[in-house]
Formats: structure tokens, C-alpha cells, sequence
């Protein structure tokens, strides 16, 4: 790791907005300390190395942020720009984000962990996400609609939602708020995005990218700090009109039941358990370097982990040592060691969490065929790293087959026939993403269509595309992101009648003309 290089790259992120009394809150077009000066500190999850300090909201903050995001939205700064308008500022934003491509990636690393060259893709497909969003806005004006009657226009307008509250993860920090940010300021919303209190820099960086290329104040407010105290109101409060929550699933549910009491809209991106089906056809070699791919990727801190591997028992034995063999493999190292293909976990408390998956599944009789513990060696011991794990001879109903882990692990599922592959494949509350290998292009279909999670690769595993819909079936969530949908989340669709032609109904009698 060059250190030189990272505390020179720290020291010019600290000057700008990072330092011991931040004002990392940025409500109104202002950056602002917590109300009550508490602050809260980033620290690197590879080696505890201090990140950055920033201000932690509380419940007052957030409120200042819904009120000028209130205020922006009723002004019109914002929706009442002409949509192509609004898409021509996005193409603008996905401009700077590769402009500034570097920062981010590395503001990204350090707080998250994940390699420098991981980053810089994530980067890359977030100014694809504001293009794709920035050429859709403006596209449609809205559908006539043959209400049968000459004398009659009817037509439906798609108007912005209002006030949104973005709460997001930290797994892909500025990804996941990305593909809320940009189908709402598309969409001519105002929005107070919380991002993971473990992960908020480049939640910083972009409110500053928005800022200098001139997006109006208080159409973009962001709130630093934890869930319970600045993001809650996000979901309380009568003046959000949508909370779009990614995150895990029992958050999910407690920001569903609070926002029911103001009945506002609510999209959820929640986990996933997800299935990655094997049969014995199909390419071996390329099967069992996407089940690796699939489950340790960012060391499986991934929604659409293929944390189940439901293989055919005619090839299990092969495929199971082939995938423990190249596991083994995989060199762990923090995010600007050139050798390392994998990083750390989040933090301590997440790692503790994997690892009692991982022992209760042993204890439960599932057969440990590697990993199981943090690796040894100096290099690991101040960061969260686990070593790839796999486990098989699992049975159904184990926490570990079951349980989102949300880590570097994987189970092994056998299976004899298609019917039991898709049950098996089914057989979650979950149902974000999945996976089917094999060369018969009928029985990749058919077992496609019988899946249900809401992305199905074939023959592949884990790519998405901004233009093609994301989200789940099942407990993995309410609505989708991405795609013609992901726009339409953060619209209100309105019916316009207009008679032309008006005249007296008759349908009550005139009684006192009558007399
Ligand atoms: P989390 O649920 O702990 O936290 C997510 C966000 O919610 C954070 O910003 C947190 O501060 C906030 N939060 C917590 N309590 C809150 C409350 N009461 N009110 C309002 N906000 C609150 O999730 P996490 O550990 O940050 O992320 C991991 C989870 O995210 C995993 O379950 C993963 O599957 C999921 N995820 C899903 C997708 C998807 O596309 N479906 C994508 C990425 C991550």
C-alpha cells in the first residue's frame, strides 16, 4: 500500500470539507453543522485509518432539510424547469463525475474498503445512470387518452411525486443514491438524501458537484449521520411525499410501517438470498468462475450475491472442489494493493455477524470446506477481513441457507431434476436476483420463466443494465429502480379531462324552475 500517496489524497479531501468541526450537511444550498455539533468519525475498514470526521445529524437537522426541500419543490425552482432541460443538467452531472472520476473512487475506497480499480467501476456506472436518466427525462410528454367522445381531450401527465427522502447503504454508497438522485431530479423532484452513516463521503462529494454546476438551492439536501435519528423523519414526516429506502430487510419494514402514517409512497430495495443454478451441461469452466464472481465479489456485500449455489448432483463433487480450490485463491488486501482481489468487510460488528452464520451452519451440520475465519497475517490484523467460505452438505431451513449473511460465504444445494432445481431456486422469502447455467437454450428459458426474482441471468452473473428495471419479488422489495419504471417511481401520473363541448346534464331536475 503507498501511504505517501493516501495521506496526500486524505489531506486535500480534509481541507475541502472534512475536518475536526465539519459542516458536512448541506440544506438550502448551505453547508452546515449538526444543530447540535455532534460529529461522528470515518474510519477506513482495511486498516482503522481515520477518513474523515463529518457532522452527525439529528432529528431537528433533518427536519431543516425536508422544509427547504418543502420550499424548493413548491417554488417550482425545479419542476417547473422543461424536462429536457432537467436531462440536459444530468448529462452534465454524468460529465463532471468522469471529470472528477479519481476523488470519487478513492473517497469511495477508503470508506468502504473495496479496491481502487472497484470503485472507478462503480464511478464509471454511476455517469451511466445519469445519462441513461438524463436522455429519458423529457422523452414522454405524457399519453392521450380516446375517451370516446369527440368534444372530449383526456390526457395523462406525469408530474413529480414532491419532496423525496433517499436513505441508502453502504455497500455501493454512491451507486445505490445515484439511481435514486438522478430519476428524481429527472423526474423535477426536490430530495434529502441519508446515506450510510458508515459510508457518507461521496454523498459529500456529489452535493458539492450538484452545487457548483448550479442546481438551485434546496432542490438537492443532504443529512449525515445515523438511521434512528436523521433518517427516521425521512419516513415520518407529512411533508415527504416518497421515501425510497435501500438497505436491509428489517429496516425495510420498520420504514414501511412508519411512513404508512402519512400514507406517502414508499419504494424498498431490500436483500436478497439469491439462487445460482448449475446443471451438469452447462460450461464448466465458466460456471465456476461466475459462482465465484457471483458470491465474493466485494466479499459478497453484494444484494445480488449468489450466496446459494444449487448445483446438479451429477457434477457436485467436481464443481464443489473446483470452486473451494479457487477460493482458496482469492488474495485479500485494502483497496490500493495492487495484489489483492478482494477487501475487507465493513466493520467489526458485520464480520462478527457473517462468522456466526458461518459457525452456526457448522454447528448445525453443515460441512466447512474453507474459510471460516479472518485470515492470518499482519496485513489483516487492523481491518475486517474473512476469508472465502464455502459450505456444503447444507439443509434447507439452516439460518446460513436461509439468512441474508451478507458476506463472503456460499452455500451448496444438490438437486436431480429441473422441477426440484427451480423449487430449491424458489424456496426463500427473498427473490432479488438468480442465475441458471446451462447450454440448452430451452431449459434456460423455461427455467427463467419459472424463477421468481426480479433479475435472471443466463449463463452469466451479476451484471445490470441502468436502462433494464432492478428490484425485487418477494420480501427484496417494493417497486423497481433503473429503467422506464425507475423514472416512473418518482411521478404522479394525473388525468386531465377537459370537456369542450360543455353541457347541462339533466340529471337533476331543475325543480325550481319548474314552479
Ligand atoms: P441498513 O438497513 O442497516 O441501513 C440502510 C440505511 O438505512 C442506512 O443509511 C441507515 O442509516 C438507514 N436507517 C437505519 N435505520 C433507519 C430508520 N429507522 N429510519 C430511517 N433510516 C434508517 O442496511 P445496510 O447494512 O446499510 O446495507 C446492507 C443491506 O442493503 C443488505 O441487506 C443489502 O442486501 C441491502 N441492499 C439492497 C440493494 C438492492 O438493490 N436491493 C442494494 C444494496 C444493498
Amino acid at each position: 500500500m503507498n501511504r505517501c500517496s493516501r495521506c496526500t489524497n486524505l489531506h486535500r479531501m480534509t481541507q475541502a470539507t472534512f475536518s475536526d468541526s465539519p459542516s458536512t450537511l448541506f440544506i438550502n444550498g448551505r453547508w452546515e453543522p449538526a444543530a447540535s455539533g455532534a460529529v461522528s468519525r470515518i474510519h477506513n475498514p482495511a486498516d482503522g485509518e481515520l477518513v474523515a470526521t463529518v457532522s452527525e445529524a439529528g432529528r431537528e437537522d433533518t427536519e431543516r432539510a425536508i422544509a427547504a426541500a418543502r420550499a424548493a419543490f413548491d417554488s417550482g425552482v425545479w419542476s417547473s424547469v422543461p424536462a429536457p432541460e432537467r436531462g440536459a443538467f444530468l448529462l452534465k452531472v454524468a460529465a463532471e463525475l468522469r471529470e472528477r472520476r479519481e476523488k470519487f473512487a478513492r473517497a469511495e475506497s477508503l470508506d468502504t474498503g473495496k479496491r481502487i480499480i472497484e470503485s472507478r467501476i462503480d464511478i464509471d456506472d454511476i455517469a451511466a445512470c445519469f445519462e441513461y436518466f438524463g436522455r429519458l427525462a423529457g422523452q414522454s410528454a405524457g399519453r392521450v387518452v380516446d375517451a370516446g367522445d369527440p368534444t372530449v381531450v383526456s390526457k395523462i401527465v406525469y408530474e413529480p411525486v414532491g419532496v423525496c427522502g433517499l436513505i441508502t447503504p453502504w455497500n455501493y454508497p454512491l451507486l445505490q443514491a445515484a439511481w435514486k438522485i438522478a430519476p428524481a431530479l429527472a423526474a423535477g423532484c426536490t430530495f434529502v438524501l441519508k446515506p450510510s452513516e458508515l459510508t457518507p463521503s461521496t454523498a459529500i462529494l456529489t452535493m458539492q458537484l450538484l452545487q457548483d454546476l448550479g442546481l438551485p438551492d434546496g432542490v438537492a439536501n443532504l443529512v449525515t449521520g445515523p438511521g434512528a435519528q436523521a433518517g427516521a423523519p425521512l419516513s415520518e414526516h407529512p411533508d415527504v411525499d416518497l421515501v425510497s429506502f435501500t438497505g436491509g430487510l428489517e429496516t425495510g419494514k420498520r420504514i414501511a410501517a412508519a411512513a404508512s402514517g402519512t400514507v406517502k409512497k414508499v419504494a424498498l430495495e431490500l436483500g436478497g438470498k439469491n439462487p445460482n443454478v448449475v446443471f451438469a451441461d452447462a460450461d464448466f469452466d465458466a460456471a465456476v468462475d461466475n459462482a465465484l464472481n457471483g458470491a465474493f465479489v466485494h466479499s459478497g456485500q453484494v444484494c445480488s450475491a449468489g450466496a446459494r449455489l444449487v448445483v446438479e448432483e451429477s457434477i457436485a463433487e467436481r464443481f464443489v472442489d473446483e470452486l473451494v480450490r479457487r477460493a482458496q485463491d482469492i488474495r485479500l488486501g485494502g483497496p490500493f494493493d495492487e495484489s489483492a482481489e478482494s477487501g475487507p468487510l465493513i466493520s467489526a460488528a458485520h464480520r462478527e455477524k457473517v462468522d456466526a452464520y458461518v459457525q452456526r451452519g457448522v454447528a448445525e451440520g453443515a460441512r466447512l470446506r474453507c474459510g471460516g475465519a479472518a485470515p492470518e497475517g499482519e496485513k489483516f490484523d487492523a481491518g475486517f477481513y474473512y476469508q472465502p467460505t464455502v459450505l456444503d452438505r447444507v439443509q434447507r431451513g439452516m439460518s446460513v441457507v436461509v439468512d441474508e449473511a451478507f458476506g463472503p460465504v456460499v452455500t451448496v444445494e444438490t438437486f436431480r431434476t429441473e422441477d426440484e432445481a427451480v423449487a430449491t431456486a424458489n424456496d426463500t422469502i427473498y427473490g432479488l436476483a438468480g442465475a441458471v447455467w446451462t447450454q440448452d437454450a430451452g431449459k434456460a428459458q423455461r427455467v427463467a420463466g419459472r424463477l421468481r426474482h426480479g433479475t435472471v441471468w443466463i449463463n452469466d452473473y451479476h451484471p445490470y443494465l441502468p436502462q433494464a428495471e432492478w428490484g425485487g419479488f418477494g420480501q427484496s422489495g417494493v417497486g423497481r429502480e433503473l429503467g422506464p419504471t425507475g423514472l416512473g417511481e418518482y411521478q404522479e401520473a394525473k388525468h386531465i379531462y377537459q370537456n369542450t363541448s360543455p353541457q347541462v346534464t339533466g340529471w337533476f331536475a331543475d325543480h325550481g324552475k319548474e314552479k
